[in-house]
């Protein structure tokens, strides 16, 4: 009985995951066709923070072909289970002391927020003999309870982190401010956007400026109107986190 149940937990718990994520995925693709952009410029990526492998396999196999992750022991943890062809980028904070562990494990690190992270995945890429695909975070909102580097000071730190062997700089990620309400942050999203055009005008050697990661559950239509390539989507697809 007790596996009957569970079984069936297991069954209900990937079904929604499946209704969640056509729904998400179709959703993205309206907010792109409003915005007069093409829906294959806008990729939804499934955060997968605290969600068990498998449901993220299930994610994986009905079309999730791209996957986010915060914690660099959490998502090496939950590596070896995961199944089919997907693309892993580290979204959270990464500290220095864990460049060693996560350089090589993923196709991108979105919260590149100093020169001295990029320094040190520029050292660790190059012990291992591959360049590692960066953003940089930007603290668009001026938070001072979040990372990220300070708007003013991007572009010069978008210049010493282009100078870093072993990195390859592909566009901007950020996190607006939780309590901004919706139309604020909007603004934020295109203050990025403006952002991201100018970096990529200045055509900077080794700047190769594709990516503009930024939109959540509760704002990616928002951020997909104001240019957004990149939405990360967690709670709208595996449903609310229980934090321990
Ligand atoms: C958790 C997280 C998300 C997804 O947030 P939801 O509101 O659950 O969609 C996106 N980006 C980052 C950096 C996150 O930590």
């Amino acid at each position: 009985m007790q596996a009957q149940s569970y079984t069936n937990e297991l069954l209900a718990g990937m079904q929604r995951v499946e209704e969640s994520w056509k729904r998400v995925r179709s959703d993205v693709e309206e907010a792109a066709i409003r915005a007069g952009r093409n829906p294959d410029d806008v990729r939804l990526m499934a955060v997968t923070k605290t969600v068990e492998p498998v449901f993220i396999n299930h994610a994986i196999s009905l079309g999730a072909t791209l996957i986010g992750e915060n914690k660099v022991q959490e998502f090496l943890a939950k590596k070896p289970s995961l199944e089919g062809a997907y693309e892993a980028h580290l979204i959270g904070h990464l500290q220095t002391n864990k460049v060693r562990q996560i350089v090589g494990q993923v196709d991108m690190i979105q919260s590149v927020d100093s020169v001295k992270l990029a320094r040190e995945i520029g050292k660790e890429s190059e012990k291992k003999g591959v360049v590692s695909d960066i953003l940089l975070e930007v603290n668009i909102g001026l938070d001072p309870n979040k990372f990220g580097i300070l708007p003013d000071a991007l572009e010069e730190t978008a210049c010493e982190i282009a100078e870093i062997s072993g990195v390859r700089v592909c566009g901007l990620m950020t996190v607006p401010p939780f309590d901004a309400d919706l139309e604020k942050t909007r603004r934020f999203f295109s203050n990025m956007y403006r952002l991201y055009i100018d970096i990529t005008e200045k055509k900077i050697h080794n700047i190769f400026m594709h990516v503009l990661s930024m939109g959540m559950s509760g704002d990616y239509a928002q951020a997909i109107a104001e240019g957004a390539t990149l939405v990360r989507v967690g709670t709208a697809i595996f449903g609310s986190r229980n934090y321990r």
